[in-house]
This record gives C-alpha cells, structure tokens and sequence, in this order.
C-alpha cells in the first residue's frame, strides 16, 4: 500500500503522444503500445500493470467528453483556462467552487483496473463513475468560486 500521494498520471504520456494527437493518432497509439505489452508479444516478460494503464488511457482519450474532462483538469486546453478570467474569481479553484481530485480507486483513469486485462475490458470505476475525480467543495471560497 502506497502512503505517498502520486501525481496524476500523464495519460497522455502512457500513449507516448501528444495533447494535441487526433483521435486517429490516439487509436494507433493505442495500438502500438497495447500489441507491445501483450504477452503473445512479449513471452517471458508480461507486465499486466502497463497493458492496463495503457488501456485505461486509452479509454479516457479515445471518448470525447472523458478526453475533454482531462484536458481540463490537466490544462492541456488553452481554452479551458481562459474561461476563469473573472477577476474576482477564487484562485485555488479557478472561480468553479469545486475542487477536482484524482479518484485514488482509479488514481484518476476512471476505469477499474484488472488482474486479467486481456480477458476483459476495463470497466468504469465504481469510485469515481468513470470520472476520474473527485468534486470537493473548494475550501478557500467555501464552495461560491468567489473571493
Ligand atoms: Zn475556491
Ligand atoms: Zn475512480
């Protein structure tokens, strides 16, 4: 059990692409990384732990909404950003009163992970409903978005 607090993993990073790759990009990335890992490929070194990332990566940036959801969180959007210019918006929370933490179920891919994943498709964490985070209340404005 792990009693240090990770940093987010880069789903992106776990593709091995940018955050700007197209759907298609995403798809053949996907792919490569997922043929690589699996153990017809790699006899006598399977590691599960990494064909899993990379296949709840995959679920989140493969799914619109999900992938947009993490771009924000993750400010890959320069948009995403630009939309708290309020000036009185609460700093800590960007003016949305909520917080957004990764679900430490899922340690934010959304998705459970399993012991056999080439057996079974990944399904959404339970934890977090597929999220990937969790709302809490932003406590330096107590929850208004405002100073
Ligand atoms: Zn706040
Ligand atoms: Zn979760």
């Amino acid at each position: 059990m792990s009693t240090v607090d990770e940093p987010e993993p880069n789903l992106y990073e776990r593709l091995g692409i940018r955050p700007t790759a197209t759907a298609d990009e995403v798809t053949a990335a996907y792919r490569r990384r997922a043929r690589s890992l699996h153990p017809d490929s790699a006899p006598g070194t399977p590691n599960p732990r990494a064909l899993q990332e990379v296949i709840a990566a995959y679920r989140v940036l493969s799914d619109p909404p999900l992938r947009r959801d993490y771009d924000r969180r993750i400010g890959a959007t320069p948009l995403g950003r630009a939309g708290f210019s309020h000036p009185r918006a609460c700093l800590v929370c960007a003016g949305a009163g909520q917080l957004q933490t990764p679900c430490r179920r899922c340690a934010g891919a959304g998705a459970l992970l399993t012991d056999s994943p080439w057996l079974q498709a990944p399904r959404p964490c339970p934890g977090c409903a597929g999220r990937g985070y969790q709302d809490t209340g932003c406590g330096a404005c107590a929850a208004t978005g405002r100073r």
